[in-house]
Order: C-alpha cells, then sequence, then structure tokens
C-alpha cells in the first residue's frame, strides 16, 4: 500500500509522489513502480498478470481493453484494433509502406497523421493508444490506492520525433504528466543497473524480441549517458510468427484446409501455447477438434527450433548489421540484454549469446517487465530519490564552437538534458590545413562575438590534405557535475586533442536570465546577420575554389573563359566586400552557373584519364 504523505503544519494531504513507468507496447503494455522502502521496481498486476495486451474492443462507443478485447478479435475483427503502435506519429502512406495487413478500417487523411474508422467514428491512433494508458492508470490507481500522474513512457530507440510527440500526446489525453519519454533498450538497460558503474565505459546490445517485432540496439554507457550507437531490426518479426511457423507444420501434416475462423484461431493459440510449454519440457500434446475431426497436434523442441531456425536466423543478421553501423565487433560487446516475451525460447538465447559470445548475458529479469521496471527507475531517479543514481539535469544556455565567418555552432542546444554526448562532425575551409583553432562557446546568440566564450584550444598536426578532406568529428560530453570534455578528432589521421570545461563556473542564474532576454531581444537582427555571416562565408569558399580550379585547370580554358571567370568572381568578391546579403547570393548564384560548363569539362578529362589507367590528383 502506497503512503500518502501530509503537511504537518497545513495538515493537508499532499499530492501523491508515486513514480510510474510505462512500457506501451506493440502486442503488450505494462505499468511499474517503485517499492517505497527498498526503492526496488515492481511490475503493477491485475488478477496477478502484470500484461495488458495492447488491443483494444470498441463498439457503440463502450471501449474494451486487454484480455477481453482480444477475445472479441475473431468475431468482431473491424471494432478489434491491435498492433495501434505501429500507427503512432505516421501517416497514411507510412503505414502502406510497412506492409502490415489489419483487420481494422485505417484512413488516409491527406498526407496528415493517419487515422482508424470504427463504426464510421474516426479515432486517431494516439486517442487508441491513450485508452490503453487510461486503463493502466487505472489499474495502478485501483492497486495503489491513490491518484497517479507523472510518469516515464518508453519507445523504441528508432522512433522519430513525431513517433514520440504522437506518444506524449497519447499520455496527455490519459490524464498523465508525460515527465520523460525514454528508449526501451536505455529502459532495460536500467533495470539492470547497467551504467551506474561511473568508472567503466559499457557497450551494450540490446536484443529485444516481441510479439511482432525486432529490435537491436547497440549502445554506449559511460557515466551514466546512454548513447544510441546504432539500432536495427525487422518491424514484421516476432514471436507471432514462430507461432504462424508452427501453424502452417501442423496444417501440411494433417491437411487442414478451410478452417473456420474460430478453428484457425484455437490452431494459433495452441500453437503460441505449445511454444511456451517447450520453453520448459521437451514435448507438447494437444487434441483439438477440427473440422469434424479430434486432431492430435504434438510437437518437439527440435521440430519447433527448426521451425523458428530461419526466423532467428534473421535477427543474427540484422544484429551483425547493428553492429557494422556501429563499427564493432561482436566481441567488442560487454554485455547483452534480453527483452520481450520471445526471448524467453531457449533456441534464442542460446543463439543470441553464440553471436556476442565474450558478453555477459542479462536475462534474470523477466524480459517481458524489464523494459516498465526501466522506467520506473528512470522515474524514480527523475523525482530525485535516487541519490546512487545520476541525477539527469538539463542544461540552461547552448553548447557550441565558432564555425567561419564567426558563427555559432550548436552541438549541445539549451534544455538539453546532462549528463550529454554529442557528435558531429567538421572539415576545413582552406587546403593544407594543419592546425585548427576551437573555440568554445555558450549562449543562445547567432554570432559567437555575443556569446560567452568557455576556452579554445588546437588541434595540431592534421596531415596536409585539401580543403574540405579532413573529417574533424567534435565531441561535446556534458556530465552531471556540469564538466564539459570537448574532444576532437581528425577521423582519417586518428589525430586528436581534448579539453575540459566547466560551463557553469563563474555565471550567475541573473547572467543566465539576461543572456536569454537578449537573445529574444535580438533575435531578429541576429539572423539578419547571421544570414549575411552565411552568405560572406559561401562566397569566400567559392571564391578561393574558382581561383584553385583556374590554376589546376589552366590547360582546358581560353584565356577568354578565363576572363569571364575572373569578371564573375570581381564581381562577387565587390559584393562580399560591400557586405550586401542578397548581392553576394546572387553573385554566387551567377559565377556558379558560368562556371558550370567549365567544371564540366575538366570533370570529362578526370575520368577521360581514369579509364586510360592513369592516376588522377
Ligand atoms: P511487445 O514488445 O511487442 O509488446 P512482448 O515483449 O510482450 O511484445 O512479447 C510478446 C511475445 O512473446 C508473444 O509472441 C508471445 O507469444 C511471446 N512469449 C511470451 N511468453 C513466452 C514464452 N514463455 N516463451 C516463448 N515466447 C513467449
Ligand atoms: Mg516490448
Amino acid at each position: 500500500m502506497a503512503k500518502i504523505s501530509i503537511n504537518l503544519t497545513s495538515g493537508t494531504v499532499a499530492k501523491s509522489s508515486v513514480v510510474i513507468g510505462i512500457d506501451l507496447g506493440t502486442t503488450n503494455s505494462l505499468i511499474a513502480s517503485i517499492e517505497e522502502t527498498s526503492r526496488m521496481p515492481y511490475c503493477i498486476t491485475k488478477d496477478e498478470a502484470s500484461i495488458v495486451p495492447s488491443v483494444l474492443h470498441i463498439s457503440n462507443d463502450a471501449i474494451s481493453i486487454g484480455q477481453s478485447a482480444i477475445n472479441k478479435m475473431v468475431d468482431e475483427p473491424e471494432n478489434t484494433i491491435y498492433s495501434i503502435k505501429r500507427l503512432m506519429g505516421k501517416s497514411y502512406q507510412d503505414v502502406m509502406k510497412g506492409n502490415h495487413k489489419l483487420n481494422y478500417e485505417i484512413v488516409d487523411n491527406d498526407d496528415k497523421l493517419i487515422q482508424v474508422r470504427i463504426e464510421g467514428r474516426l479515432y486517431s491512433p494516439t486517442e487508441l493508444s491513450s485508452y490503453i494508458l487510461k486503463e493502466l492508470k487505472n489499474i495502478a490507481e485501483l492497486k495503489l490506492n491513490t491518484q497517479i500522474s507523472k510518469v516515464v513512457i518508453t519507445v523504441p530507440a528508432y522512433f522519430n520525433d513525431s513517433q514520440r510527440q504522437a506518444t506524449r500526446d497519447a499520455g496527455k489525453l490519459a490524464g498523465l504528466d508525460v515527465l520523460r519519454i525514454i528508449n526501451e533498450p536505455t529502459a532495460a538497460s536500467l533495470a539492470y543497473g547497467l551504467g551506474q558503474d561511473t568508472e567503466k565505459p559499457r557497450t551494450v546490445a540490446v536484443y529485444d524480441l516481441g510479439g511482432g517485432t525486432f529490435d537491436i540496439s547497440i549502445l554506449s554507457i559511460q557515466d551514466g549517458i546512454f548513447e544510441v550507437l546504432a539500432t536495427n531490426g525487422d518491424t514484421s518479426l516476432g514471436g507471432d510468427d514462430f507461432d504462424q511457423q508452427i501453424v502452417n507444420f501442423w496444417q501440411d501434416l494433417f491437411n487442414l484446409e478451410n478452417l473456420s475462423k474460430n478453428e484457425k484461431q484455437s490452431l494459433r493459440l495452441t500453437a503460441e501455447n505449445a511454444k511456451k510449454i517447450l520453453g520448459e519440457s521437451g514435448e507438447f500434446h494437444s487434441v483439438l477438434l477440427l473440422g469434424g475431426k479430434n486432431i492430435p497436434l504434438s510437437l518437439n523442441i527440435k521440430q519447433l527450433n527448426e521451425l523458428i531456425n530461419p526466423l532467428v536466423c534473421k535477427t543474427l543478421i540484422c544484429s551483425q548489421n547493428a553492429l557494422k553501423d556501429a563499427e564493432l565487433r561482436a566481441e567488442d560487446i560487454d554485455e547483452i540484454v534480453l527483452v520481450g516475451g520471445s526471448t524467453k525460447t531457449v533456441f534464442v538465447k542460446e543463439k543470441v549469446s553464440k553471436l556476442f559470445m565474450s558478453a555477459k548475458v542479462n536475462n534474470n529479469i523477466n524480459p517481458d517487465e524489464v523494459v516498465a521496471l526501466g522506467a520506473a527507475i528512470e522515474a524514480d531517479i527523475l523525482a530525485g530519490n535516487r541519490t546512487d543514481m545520476l541525477l539527469l539535469d538539463v542544461t540552461p544556455l547552448s553548447l557550441g564552437i565558432e564555425t567561419l565567418g564567426g558563427m555559432m555552432d550548436v552541438l549541445i542546444p539549451r534544455n538539453n538534458k546532462i549528463p550529454t554526448k554529442l557528435r558531429k562532425e567538421y572539415t576545413t575551409s582552406v587546403d593544407g590545413q594543419v592546425n585548427l583553432a576551437i573555440n568554445v562557446y555558450q549562449g543562445e546568440r547567432e554570432m559567437v562575438a555575443d556569446n560567452r566564450k568557455l576556452g579554445e584550444f588546437i588541434l595540431q598536426n592534421i596531415p596536409s590534405m585539401p580543403a574540405g578532406m579532413p573529417k574533424i568529428e567534435m565531441t561535446f560530453m556534458l556530465n552531471a557535475d556540469g564538466i564539459l570534455q570537448v574532444s576532437a578528432e581528425e577521423k582519417r589521421s586518428g589525430v586528436q586533442q581534448q579539453v575540459e570545461m566547466k560551463p557553469q563556473y563563474g555565471i550567475t542564474d541573473d547572467e543566465i536570465k539576461s543572456m536569454l532576454k537578449a537573445s529574444i531581444d535580438n533575435a531578429e537582427s541576429d539572423m539578419k546577420t547571421r544570414s549575411l555571416a552565411e552568405a560572406i562565408a559561401e562566397g569566400d569558399q567559392l571564391i578561393y575554389a574558382t581561383d584553385k580550379f583556374i590554376n589546376q585547370n589552366a590547360h582546358l580554358l581560353t584565356s577568354s573563359d578565363i576572363d569571364g571567370i575572373n569578371k564573375h568572381v570581381q564581381i562577387l568578391r565587390q559584393a562580399v566586400n560591400a557586405k550586401d546579403r542578397n548581392l553576394i547570393v546572387t553573385s554566387t548564384e551567377e559565377l556558379n552557373n558560368f562556371s558550370r560548363q567549365f567544371a564540366e569539362k575538366a570533370m570529362d578529362e578526370k575520368i577521360a584519364k581514369a579509364l586510360q589507367g592513369k592516376k588522377i590528383d
């Protein structure tokens, strides 16, 4: 039973401070909380089940959710909504690309978000999801005997902004205050306590095989920062496909054709049951009345493994592709986290462990519940109840570096949660540049001159390369103590340099406020200054590149060609000197248009030379 705190001086009952995490799944959803004294997460149950199937049945405006809705699936398919998560934040066109067959009616809403029609009324996926969330909220409120509002909800790591926003909106519609949307693999890792060890960075593979989807995420966890290195998966592969394989096997074996809807459903449920039971024992036997005959259905472990082998192999290929994208080998993975009901299948566990041979397998938390449990832990951190874990905070001002023309280029935006780590790639603007000065600033203004300088350093000894060739990766890592680590690495040569700075050091809250105010007051003139700076930088770049082009290709150009180009260069140079933005933009475009013919000529020659096997410069 949850405690209700009472303010002793006023005697009023304080608003509930229950901590809640929600896993809003494609197949199943769960709600979890934190035990007050032990601060251990646990799933809230109804009739002893923690899982609420993410299925709704709507008829005559009456809505039922979960198992009772599943029971209607056969008789009223068009009123029974499942896999609503697949539609979140998507247009009709997006959904059609997915190629998932749905039994209910989806409606094209002209490029806008897709809708579902049930008995003539239109519903948004957000609204439908909100009913599932409301059901979870009711279950929790009944069980905890208190109102709940503040929650953390999880989404797949690959969800885009629109999908995340739709999820957030669904929470709001359900009367919840969504503190944060977090990634499912992050939640699962949190449940295993990964990333709390501040010393050791860990590379974690989160393998999530649910009912209809497979997701693999590679995370790097350090100092409480969860960085998604790569995600991969298959949006139409999951435990339901295992069931289908078993159904097909039995249908072939007993020549089961022309089954009624109800018989098909029973056969499917028997297949799912067989799959689950075979996890524990080696044999499954059952008798089912199909087509007027008693059919003795049986399956053993060996048969099951053979049936699902091609599907499991597919997940392993996705996992290898994720590793490739993260530029890692299987041996680089320190830990695997198994998530999703389908990882209970022993064959799946074995195959995954084999792929990541040197990793520690984390599977002692129920894979159905692990995401919800992790979400509850995140909610507990946000509520400030965990001193043992890093409290995620936000940056009051943007952090970035100076780029060409004195412009501010933001790496960590204002209000970004900390700890955080963000990367961006840059290059040089001049040929043979071997040193690169990196100036770090804080603030919201467009030009660095108006922001606060935090520090600078020089990335030295970059091998001499043409402008644009070096790949300079800047990484900003802001830890929970507010220390900013800035590092720069030229990826081709591996040359690197890093420094630490304290953005909050020596700045008061009042100064932050006045900086924010100044950025609002000057927004318009700042935009103008920035667009002029951008035009000048682009113009300068083009003049530089054109001069270089003439030098390198003099043999292809007549003197009147050169004169013509130079005339355009001259006009652009004058525009740059006059700082006339519009004139710079048009002169840049004109010079580009004029020199295109010569660039094509030079390109043809390069290709011809290459075809002759000569070295091109
Ligand atoms: P989602 O994340 O898509 O909501 P879940 O993680 O809840 O899905 O996984 C649901 C899938 O897990 C279903 O296909 C179900 O059959 C399967 N599953 C549940 N328990 C077991 C088990 N003991 N053995 C094998 N598969 C299981
Ligand atoms: Mg899931």
